[in-house]
C-alpha cells in the first residue's frame, strides 16, 4: 500500500516540477526496486523487521516484469518505425521504364490533368534537357518555375557571385547567400523546391571555347543575360547546332521575348537585333536601373514558353515577338521574319 501511494506520489512530484521523462522512469525503477527490496520476506528477516505477507512481495515483483515486458515492447516497435523512416528515400527516381512514382504522379498532378499537358506532356518534361544562361533577374523566375515543372535536366551558366544589389528582384538567392556563387546558390533553391530534378551548375562565363559542345548536349536554351556579346553567341551556335532558342531581355519598366528557331523558320536573334550597340548606348540593369517584378514578369514568360515548347501545348512564340510595358500595363506582340542578309542564319 505504502508502495502504491510512493509510486503515485513521485509521479506527482515529477509532474508539478516537470521532470524529464527519462528522470521520472530512473525514479520509478528506484522506487520499485527499494519496495520489492523492504518487501521480500528473506531480507525483512535478515533485516529483523516484522514479517508481511510473500502475496506483497510477488504482486512487485510481478508489477515491475509486466511493464519492463510493456516498455521493451515499444521500445522495440519505435525502433522498428524510426528504421522504416530512415530507409525511404527522400526522392525515389522516375522510373527506368520513364514511367512515374506515385510522389511525382501527386507532384506533377495540376500539370497532368491539363488537357495539354496531361502524363505524356509531363514525361517529355521530365526528359527535357534544358540550359539557361544566366542566373540573375530572369534566371531567378525561369530556372524556379522549370524546376517545379519537373523539366529533367537543368543546366545553368553564370560566372557571377551573389551581391544585395541582386536581391531586390533575382529572388532565387536569398541574404546569407551574398558572396556565393549564383550557380551554386540557384541550385540549392532549385533542389530544394524540387528533388525529383537533375541541376548541372557550370561557374563561368559562357565563351567560344564552351559554347558548342555545352550547347549541343541540351534540347532547348533560355537566355537571360544583359550582356549583349553573350547573346549574339548564344544566338549563333543555338542556330548553327539548330537548337530553339527563348531570349529574353529587360530594362527599366520594358521587356521582349521571342522564340529564335532559324532551323524551323523563325528569325533569328541577330535578325531582329543585328547591330551591336555601342558601348553606353543600351545600359543594363545596373546602369539603367530595373522595377523588380518585371524580371519575374518577363521570366515567367520564358518558363511559359519552354514549357509550351517541350510539351507541344498551344502556340509558341517562334516568328513572333512580345513586348511587355509594365508601366502601363501593355503588352504587344508583332510578327517577325528571318532576313535574308542576317550572317547568322540568312540564305540557308
Ligand atoms: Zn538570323
Amino acid at each position: 500500500m505504502l508502495g502504491t501511494i510512493g509510486l503515485f506520489a513521485l509521479w506527482l512530484l515529477a509532474w508539478g516540477l516537470s521532470w524529464p521523462q527519462r528522470r521520472v522512469w530512473l525514479a520509478s525503477v528506484l522506487w520499485w526496486l527499494l519496495v520489492l527490496v523492504i518487501s521480500a520476506p528473506a531480507l525483512r528477516a535478515v533485516m529483523g523487521l516484522s514479517p508481511r505477507p510473500a502475496s506483497e512481495f510477488r504482486f512487485w515483483l510481478i508489477f515491475g516484469i509486466v511493464l519492463a515486458v510493456v516498455l521493451g515492447y515499444r521500445h522495440w516497435l519505435l525502433q522498428l518505425r524510426h528504421k522504416a523512416v530512415a530507409a525511404a528515400p527522400v526522392a525515389p527516381a522516375t522510373a527506368r521504364d520513364g514511367s512515374f512514382s506515385e510522389a511525382e504522379r501527386n507532384r506533377y498532378a495540376r500539370h497532368i490533368m491539363l488537357r495539354e499537358i496531361g502524363g505524356q506532356g509531363q514525361q517529355r518534361l521530365a526528359r527535357a534537357k534544358v540550359l539557361v544562361v544566366g542566373a540573375g533577374g530572369l534566371g531567378s523566375p525561369v530556372l524556379l518555375t522549370l524546376a517545379g515543372a519537373g523539366v529533367g535536366v537543368i543546366g545553368v551558366i553564370d560566372d557571377d557571385l551573389v551581391e544585395a544589389s541582386n536581391l531586390q528582384r533575382q529572388f532565387i538567392h536569398r541574404d546569407d547567400s551574398i558572396g556565393m556563387a549564383k550557380v551554386f546558390s540557384a541550385e540549392q533553391a532549385m533542389k530544394a523546391l524540387n528533388p525529383f530534378i537533375e541541376v548541372r551548375p557550370y561557374q563561368r562565363r559562357l565563351d567560344e571555347l564552351v559554347a558548342a559542345a555545352l550547347i549541343a548536349d541540351y534540347d532547348l536554351v533560355l537566355d537571360g543575360t544583359d550582356n549583349f556579346e553573350t547573346r549574339l553567341l548564344v544566338n549563333r551556335i543555338c542556330a548553327e547546332l539548330g537548337k530553339p532558342l527563348i531570349s529574353g531581355a529587360i530594362s527599366q519598366w520594358e521587356g521582349q521575348l521571342s522564340l529564335y528557331d532559324p532551323a524551323r523558320g523563325a528569325p533569328c536573334f541577330e535578325c531582329l537585333f543585328p547591330e551591336k550597340p555601342a558601348p553606353g548606348l543600351v545600359p543594363n540593369c545596373a546602369e539603367a536601373g530595373v522595377a523588380a517584378p518585371l524580371p519575374a514578369v518577363i521570366g515567367a514568360m520564358m518558363a511559359s514558353e519552354a514549357v509550351k515548347e517541350i510539351t507541344g501545348a498551344g502556340e509558341g512564340l517562334r516568328g513572333r515577338l512580345m513586348l511587355h510595358d509594365a508601366l502601363y500595363a501593355e503588352t504587344r506582340v508583332i510578327r517577325v521574319k528571318p532576313r535574308a542578309d542576317c550572317p547568322v542564319c540568312g540564305r540557308r
